[in-house]
């Protein structure tokens, strides 16, 4: 890489001086809220089964529990009493090694350990990613959709979000374009999920290359979010965003939490993909991270293909179902993790004001939730978490249907 490109990433990174933690701004709407607001209009008298499709865990069904591999790696670790003390800050040596050799698999260079970084879930990783990147005018691109913490986060260390476009009607690509209208000499970073919350969709190495190849020109890290990683379904495979890390510096966020189906297990991490050390400087739960390499290392594959039978079929029922429902059209059928974007089309829709309003009057007369699309940046579309028992998301499509038909405008 030329001494230019790595300028432009050195000059941003020098800014770093004590941020304050003021900057509480204005957010939208929490998923939290929203979701608190919808389970406050279910009707107490409906007694068919709640159905939630708004959800972003689906451990709790019988069909999504972890596979015992992982439950026995926990209860060695606590059995062997090796790991009742404090850990290193960084991570366990064993946990981060574990992680540096399994997401070497899918790199065409090997991590190493010093790579990596244990955190609490992927949440915490990605709060000390936007922490180390914080400036005092420094500002992040987001996707739009996105995952809504990100913009919570960065709101509240004072860190200044814009928004990029993710293109429904080309497989919710990035708008490659909008990045370089959006970016200035202060904007540190750019985040992409993949596989994507809320779109389902899964990038081509087509298009993370140009991804890349855009961060470099503009001088941006790319935060890659891959807490679904290799949650795919159906033919297009996984391209963890590490791979360009030689044209663009990449930081990896992820955790076992989607994958294993163990989000209450808070384990997860925080790599540095960077072959040209341009991040060098960046500064960065203990049984459970004693478990990290039998849980990374001996899970069967089994597993991991029984929860994508599921998950694909769910996602196929899902898809094919809201196709024909007036009033909604789906874009894009889902290619990974456990969600799909669905847009409302509120002309054939005769009392829906908006998706809120879609949400609450759902929750009212069909006992269930899917989440309106304004917690995650598109208004007028809806959220729909399909990783559920197969006989419950039939029900709760069926719901939908019924719901649509009776909003039917009439003219
Ligand atoms: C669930 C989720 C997270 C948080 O993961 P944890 O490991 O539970 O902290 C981060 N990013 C996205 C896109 C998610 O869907």
């Amino acid at each position: 890489m030329e001494d230019g490109d790595m300028k432009k990433w050195r000059s941003k990174l020098g800014k770093n001086e004590e941020t304050t933690n003021g900057g509480v701004a204005s957010r939208g709407v929490t998923v939290r809220e929203v979701r608190t607001l919808l389970m406050a209009n279910l009707n107490p008298n409906d007694e068919r089964e709640f159905l939630p499709l708004a959800h972003g865990d689906p451990s709790i069904f019988p069909s999504f529990c972890t596979s015992p591999v992982a439950v026995d790696a926990v209860l060695d670790a606590f059995r062997s009493g090796r790991f009742n003390c404090y850990a290193p800050a960084v991570g366990l040596l064993p946990a981060r090694k574990a992680v540096a050799e399994h997401l070497s698999h899918d790199l065409p260079y090997k991590l190493s350990t010093d790579d990596v970084f244990i955190t609490i879930g992927c949440t915490q990783a990605i709060d000390i990613t936007l922490s180390a990147l914080n400036r005092p005018t420094a500002n992040v691109l987001l996707p739009r959709p996105g995952y809504p913490y990100y913009e919570a986060r960065s709101s509240y260390i004072g860190l200044e979000t814009r928004y990029f476009d993710l293109l429904p009607e080309r497989e919710w690509e990035v708008d490659l374009h909008a990045l370089e209208t959006l970016t200035d000499s202060n904007t540190i970073a750019m985040v992409i999920i993949n596989p994507g919350n809320p779109c389902g969709n899964v990038y081509s190495y087509h298009h993370l290359q140009k991804v890349a190849e855009m961060a470099k020109k503009l001088g941006l890290i790319v935060i890659s979010d891959e807490v679904y990683g290799h949650l795919t379904l159906g033919s297009k495979p996984f391209v963890p965003m590490g791979v360009f890390g030689s044209i663009a510096p990449v930081i990896t966020v992820g955790s076992i939490s989607k994958r294993w189906l163990v989000p209450g297990w808070r384990l997860g991490w925080l790599v540095i993909n960077d072959t040209h050390a341009i991040l060098h400087n960046l500064g960065v739960q203990k049984q459970f991270q004693g478990a990290l390499p039998q849980i990374l290392e001996k899970t069967k594959g089994d597993f991991f293909l029984r929860i994508k039978e599921i998950l694909q079929y769910d996602a196929d029922i899902c898809y094919e179902k809201l196709k024909n429902i007036p009033g909604i059209s789906c874009p894009h059928k889902p290619e990974g993790a456990m969600f799909i974007m669905v847009k409302l089309n509120l002309t054939l829709l005769d009392d829906i004001l908006d998706d809120i309003d879609f949400c609450i009057k759902l929750a009212k007369e069909e006992n269930m939730i899917v989440l309106p699309g304004v917690t995650v940046g598109l208004k007028n579309w809806l959220r729909i978490t399909y990783a559920l028992e197969p006989s419950a998301l039939q029900e709760g499509l069926a719901r939908i249907q019924a719901f649509c038909q009776r909003h039917a405008a009439t003219n």
